[in-house]
């Protein structure tokens, strides 16, 4: 089997690893004729907010752990491929030069143990950086990596992750029964946190994901685990990626994870990183998922700031942040303006790029509650 063979069975496998931010870009890449990598290469926001072409493949997608959920799984009947880190190297570094690609995501089904198969992946990346690759790489970190392994793997990526795909050791024994969520994969992303504190200039950030729905797990179990990640673990950022049944492994019948309770935990993750909440603060009913109808932040505002609307003249920072329509870039400004004067009237909120109308409802302007909007939000809007 051909290098561009191979990338055509592994591009297309890593459509289970949220590895950047690729929401409503699109999965591209030339399509038709001997370079056709439809499904290999993604529209994907770097973590400077730059997007860039990135392919995104496994190195092998043979693998010998058998989790409930993966369509990698040993003993699973498919069409398996295997680039030597030689091949994928060359190959990515041909697709580089002619500007097919700019980066590149690296994951690994388990082929021979974590640090061999760490090594093989290790090596790929040395051979690009030695190609000449000054390029975004993200490695996959893998069960039961050794230390130096993870230091090496930082020196090389820009970006590397450890999926813990359950938010704790009990849910992951039920999807993975011989990863070991503490030893294997918590212990990981631990090095990863003292390392990136010893690093200087060059620090690569560090994400996980979980996959949600398939474990029985609730969503304060996977937010809990996610807020630690985030205060403890200086984590960038948390995926969440919906369990579909996959059909020949032990969940085949088990039904998908609805999306919007996907959308439901990024934003609560967000809230957690970005807007000051602890997990405690978010509203969950009493199944302990959040509820599905509305976003958390509004969700929190209803119950909270209708009663008590926020006055923006005086609020503080972390107050305004509570405000639905009020990001962390509105906040600031914000805070700017109110040293030239005090805010009247929505549209003085609107000049600031702030939700106005979103923000209405928990609101005081200069002591008075804005003027009623008739203009609602969809109860999914993701908010500021
Ligand atoms: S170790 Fe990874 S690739 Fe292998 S079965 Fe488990 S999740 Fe799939």
């Amino acid at each position: 089997m051909g290098p561009l063979e191979k990338l055509r069975l592994l591009g297309p496998a890593t459509r289970y690893e949220p590895a950047e931010e690729m929401r409503g870009a699109d999965r591209s890449g030339p399509s038709g004729g001997d370079d056709d990598l439809g499904g290999c290469i993604y529209h994907a926001a770097m973590p400077n907010g730059r997007r860039i072409a990135l392919l995104k493949t496994l190195l092998t997608s043979a693998c010998e752990r058998d989790c409930a959920y993966c369509p990698f799984r040993a003993g699973r009947d498919f069409r398996r491929a295997t680039f030597t880190p030689d091949e994928l190297a060359r190959l990515f570094l041909r697709l580089q030069r002619r500007g097919i690609a700019a980066g590149i995501f690296i994951s690994s089904g388990l082929a021979g143990g974590g640090p061999r198969t760490q090594d093989r992946l290790i090596a790929t990346a040395e051979l690009l950086r030695r190609g000449g690759f000054r390029g975004y790489i993200h490695l996959k970190i893998m069960p039961g990596a050794e230390r130096d392994q993870v230091a090496a793997a930082m020196r090389l990526a820009d970006r590397v992750s450890v999926n813990l795909e359950a938010p704790n050791e009990r849910r992951l024994a039920s999807l993975a029964p011989r990863k070991s969520f503490t030893d294997e994969l918590l212990q990981r992303l631990r090095w990863i946190a003292e390392l990136r504190r010893s690093m200087v200039g060059h620090r690569p950030s560090a994400t996980t994901q979980f996959v949600v729905g398939a474990a029985g797990e609730s969503d304060l179990e996977l937010l809990a685990t996610t807020a630690f990640l985030y205060h403890n673990l200086g984590l960038a950022r948390a995926y969440f990626s919906s369990f579909r049944p996959v059909s020949d492994t032990p969940l085949e019948d088990q039904p998908p994870a609805p999306p919007l309770r996907e959308r439901r935990l990024y934003q609560a993750s967000f809230l957690l990183r970005d807007y000051g909440f602890d997990v405690e603060e978010l509203p969950f009913d009493a199944d302990e998922n959040l509820p599905l109808e509305s976003d958390p932040k509004l969700a929190w505002a209803q119950r909270h700031l209708s009663p008590a609307p926020v006055e923006v003249n005086r609020a503080d920072r972390e107050m305004l942040l509570r405000v639905p329509g009020i990001g962390p870039q509105g906040a600031q400004r914000l805070l700017a303006a109110r040293r030239r004067g005090l805010l009247r009237d929505l549209s003085a909120l609107r000049r600031l790029g702030i939700a106005a109308d979103r923000a209405a409802p928990f609101v005081l302007l200069d002591g008075r509650r804005p003027p009623r909007q008739l203009t609602l939000w969809p109860a999914d809007a993701t908010p500021a």
